[in-house]
């Protein structure tokens, strides 16, 4: 029998499962904490004004001696992307692949935090000792080069962290996944395996990045004049396959949008961008060439307010026009929530007599997920035959769907743990089970605040989005028990003031009349002459116009 573990292994999300973004999670064993990943999310339709979300930490924060290391997967934003706010709050060494690492140096400049992080380059072949546990990593296909996933040795066993990940039998760049080392992996034994369920939805295989450049090619040889191409900004591979496209079809490439520019540079600079002499131009060249031989490289995939593409769709970019004829390449899916701006720019280009091509992969063939699909997540499960599986990165269906995959090939349904942010799996002497929970959630970013928009603040905004705010402004003498000057009543977003006069000169006796009223009886607290004006005078706009506004009434007495 072997020697009983006295502590245990607890592995938790603090964001990334019943959601996509904000990854982070947690392996805890004994005085020991790795996290893996740092990401932010943006905002839903109901955060009003927030511009991004972060995981709560406060775990972390309580527990800070014990945060040996943030281990990254890899440079999306929803790895990524929470770095300079986490990092302000729990200063530890943060380990990445060179172009996470180049990526994450950006942000940490940005926000000044770049001398004070120590910031740790690992690679496939690295080996990490995080107090008791022990970290190496394995190569894996993904829609951004350097992607790892990660392994975890703890005196209890081994937690595999699969990172986001397909398998693509042609990768662009030579980035193969080490299928080998992942078998050999599981040949050693996995306790526990984490595993990405975005694509646990889509049966059959995800198509290979390669498919999409045989497109491009086709897409740039029969366009009459200019292509533009859209994508994330972070896909180095689509990039490259734009760049390749072009050449053969003897285009130049202009790039535009702050944030493609950037990684443009970046990437290049890094390896990872191989750029011919003379192939990139700069966008005030484009006008003096022949319009058969531009290509613009830009960024807007997801419709994005401010970004290059929708300010061409509506002629509102400094740069570059586009004309009739010109053809339009959207390379990317929607990311839930995202479809209807999408759908917005592309009216926009058709209106412009541009020839867009957009739409789910599958149909357009300018785009392949990043992700593998249900094929992959079995292949990804039968490399690693783990005891016990959690399917992470994704919302609640899809990590259902991720674990009926797992039952499929022959794990036990109480083997497989789905968790909510928070949710504590612990094993000990082998055996796991759902154990408590940290405190988890979203934290708000609105412009330099972090989390100092809460329910209440959201609240607000949301009553101010829908019916407007009526301020009520009123000077009382308290000795005379007389109203000196007011009520005026200024409105926003209620109701046309030009058009209601009469309805603003009602109010305005309706809050004479509570004051006066309520001061004949002796109530003269300022709290209950205000909630009083507040319900005489809600009441009254609701009857007549159905609407309920925030009312704020000031009152200032002398
Ligand atoms: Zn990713
Ligand atoms: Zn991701």
């Amino acid at each position: 029998m072997a020697k009983k573990n006295v502590d245990k292994l607890q592995v938790f999300a603090l964001g990334g499962v019943g959601e996509i973004g904000k990854n982070m999670y947690c392996i805890q064993y004994g005085n020991d904490i790795v996290v893996v990943d740092s990401g932010l999310k943006f905002p839903e339709e109901d955060m009003l004004g927030v511009d991004i979300v972060i995981p709560d930490i406060s775990y972390l924060i309580e527990n800070r001696d014990k945060v040996r290391a943030i281990l990254l997967t890899h440079g999306h934003e929803d790895h990524i992307g929470g770095l300079p706010y986490v990092l302000r709050q729990l200063n530890v060494p943060v380990y990445g692949t060179k172009l996470t690492l180049g990526l994450v140096e950006g942000k940490l400049k940005e926000a000044g935090l770049l001398g004070e992080t120590k910031r740790i380059l690992i690679d496939a072949n690295s080996e990490l000792s995080l107090g008791s546990i022990k970290a190496t990593f394995f190569r894996t296909n993904h829609s951004i080069p350097d992607s790892v996933g990660i392994v975890l040795e703890t005196p209890e066993g081994v937690v595999v962290h699969t990172g986001d990940f397909k398998f693509d039998q042609t990768p662009v760049n030579g980035q193969y996944a080490d299928l080998h080392q992942m078998a050999e992996i599981g040949k050693k034994g996995v306790l526990l395996l984490l595993s990405d369920s975005t694509n646990a939805e889509r049966p059959g295989y995800t198509g290979s990045e390669k498919s999409v450049g045989a497109e491009l090619v086709d897409v740039f040889r029969r366009a009459k004049q200019r292509v533009v191409v859209a994508t994330f900004a972070s896909n180095v591979h689509r990039i490259q396959q734009v760049i390749d496209a072009a050449e053969a079809n003897h285009r130049k490439v202009t790039v535009v949008g702050r944030s493609m520019v950037n990684v443009v540079s970046i990437a290049s600079e890094l390896g990872y961008l191989r750029i011919p002499e003379g192939m990139l131009i700069e966008p005030e060249e484009i006008n003096k060439m022949a319009a058969d031989r531009v290509v613009i490289l830009s960024t807007g995939s997801q419709g994005e307010p401010m970004s290059a593409l929708t300010r061409m769709a509506r002629n509102t970019h400094r740069k570059v026009e586009i004309l009739p004829g010109d053809t339009v390449v959207i390379s990317a899916t929607p990311i839930p929530g995202n479809e209807k701006y999408v759908g917005r720019t592309v009216d926009e280009l058709f209106r412009l007599g541009a020839h867009v091509i957009y739409g789910p992969g599958s149909v357009s063939g300018v785009h392949v997920s990043g992700h593998g699909s249900q094929e992959e997540l079995k292949l990804m499960l039968n490399l690693m035959r783990p005891r016990y599986f959690m399917p992470i990165h994704g919302e609640y269906r899809m990590l259902r769907q991720h674990g009926k995959l797992a039952e499929s090939v022959g794990i036990e349904p109480e083997d497989i743990f789905l968790t909510d942010n928070g949710d504590i799996l612990e094993v000990q002497n082998g055996v796991a089970r759902k154990s408590g929970k940290v405190q988890a959630g979203n934290i708000l970013i609105d412009g330099l605040g972090i989390g100092d928009v809460g329910n209440i603040v959201l609240r607000d905004r949301k009553l101010l989005s829908q019916d407007g705010i009526l301020v009520v402004v009123v000077t009382l003498s308290k000795q005379e028990k007389t109203i000196l000057s007011g009520p005026d009543i200024i409105s926003r977003g209620f109701v046309y003031v030009r058009e209601s006069e009469g309805l603003l000169d009602e109010s305005s006796r309706i809050v004479t009349s509570t004051l006066t009223k309520l001061m004949s009886e002796n109530v003269n607290e300022w709290a209950s002459l205000k909630t009083h004006v507040k319900e005489a005078l809600g009441r009254f706009l609701y009857e007549q116009t159905r609407r309920r506004p925030m009312i704020l009434p000031i009152i200032m007495e002398v």
